[in-house]
């Protein structure tokens, strides 16, 4: 590990290093650099939020075709803007922008403010976006730290930890801040945001061509697949529920159609036997763990011969079929198994 005095020495240096590296590496014409006014600024920066640059220049050059100054698009109904934002994704964009673009026309005389914290009070401007904006429409210095930034902060620095977290995140804009020189804002911020993009890739970074290689503490520590980590996933709840295979003397088996909406919304399933209601006994068949996104269902199937229960489901959506028929329905793929299990029974 670095002493404090070389660590200093070395982030001082590493501002010098990207720039040296974005002159020959780094974007240089994309359209937002090109006419640099803030609106055209704050444009690209919301639909760079979650979207790859390939993807939002074409909507880049359609919307400031359209409305080519921010009071053009205050001027403009919401429709029409999210008519040109349409598959772009992300909606809620497009309507702060506008409603943005309105609060500008009625209270910064048609422009958009100059600090971070004006910025910041615009409806979809986070503290990095408007950073973004004060240092690549004005050429102060702000530092950033958007998705991109934050992964070279989590790798350069062997930041620990969910970049979500607020502590990590305070040690990501600390980082972020240290190697923030003092002059060279505009291109700064668009190196390192090349940087992030191009060679620090989230998978596969390319690290023998990064200019800040020599001190990346990832690097040196072999975490580079490890940083940033990700969200831990929480536990998921256990449910538990008993389906009861219904069966008639001609050896049909009653389905019955989910409700719209829940679990398997619409789809046919086998009945549920009320949590706790133990008179239908019926013959045990092998358990089914199925996991959905928010919670593991525990499926505990009974045999159930129809003359022992007819009064199992009060659904009026059933239906009687044979073992194949209820095989060719619509039906969750755990109720599948259990279906083919009475199957491999009655061979
Ligand atoms: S050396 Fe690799 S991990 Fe470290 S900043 Fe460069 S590209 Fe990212």
């Amino acid at each position: 590990m670095s002493t404090p005095s070389c660590r200093w020495k070395t982030l001082a240096d590493f501002a010098a290093r990207l720039l040296a590296w974005w002159e020959c590496h780094g974007r240089h014409d994309l359209p937002w650099q090109i006419d640099r006014t803030p609106y055209r600024v704050w444009l690209s920066e919301i639909m760079l939020q979650q979207t790859q640059v390939g993807t939002v220049v074409p909507y880049f050059q359609r919307f400031t075709d359209c409305f080519p100054s921010l009071s053009d698009l205050a001027r403009a109904d919401l429709d029409e803007v999210m008519a040109l934002w349409s598959g772009l994704g992300y909606y809620a964009r497009a309507r702060n922008l506008h409603a943005a673009a309105r609060i500008c026309a009625e209270q910064h005389k048609g422009c958009l403010p100059k600090t971070t914290e004006e910025l910041q009070a615009l409806p979809g401007i986070g503290e990095s976006t408007a950073n973004a904006i004060i240092a690549q429409a004005h050429d102060r210095r702000a530092p950033i730290l958007d998705g991109n930034v934050k992964r070279v902060m989590a790798r350069h620095a062997a930041i620990a930890g969910w970049p979500g977290k607020t502590a990590v995140q305070r040690q990501l804009w600390q980082e972020s801040e240290s190697r923030t020189p003092p002059d060279r804002a505009r291109d700064y911020t668009q190196a390192i945001m090349d940087l992030g993009a191009t060679l620090c890739r989230r998978r596969k970074p390319d690290c023998a061509n990064c200019p800040v290689a020599s001190d990346c503490q990832a690097l040196a520590l072999n975490l580079v697949d490890q940083l940033p980590e990700s969200r831990k996933p929480k536990p998921r709840p256990r449910r538990s529920t008993r389906l009861a295979v219904l069966q008639d003397e001609q050896r049909r088996i009653m389905l019955e159609r989910r409700p719209p909406s829940g679990i398997w919304g619409g789809l046919w399933s086998l009945p549920e036997l009320p949590h706790g209601d133990n008179r239908v006994q019926g013959q045990p068949l092998l358990s089914i763990e199925h996991h959905f996104t928010h919670f593991i269902l525990d499926i505990h199937p009974v045999l159930v011969h129809a003359s022992e229960s007819s009064n199992i489901s009060d659904n009026g959506d059933t239906e009687w079929l044979s073992v194949s028929e209820a095989l060719s329905r619509g039906i969750p793929r755990p109720i599948r198994q259990i279906i083919e299990g009475v199957l491999a029974l009655e061979d």
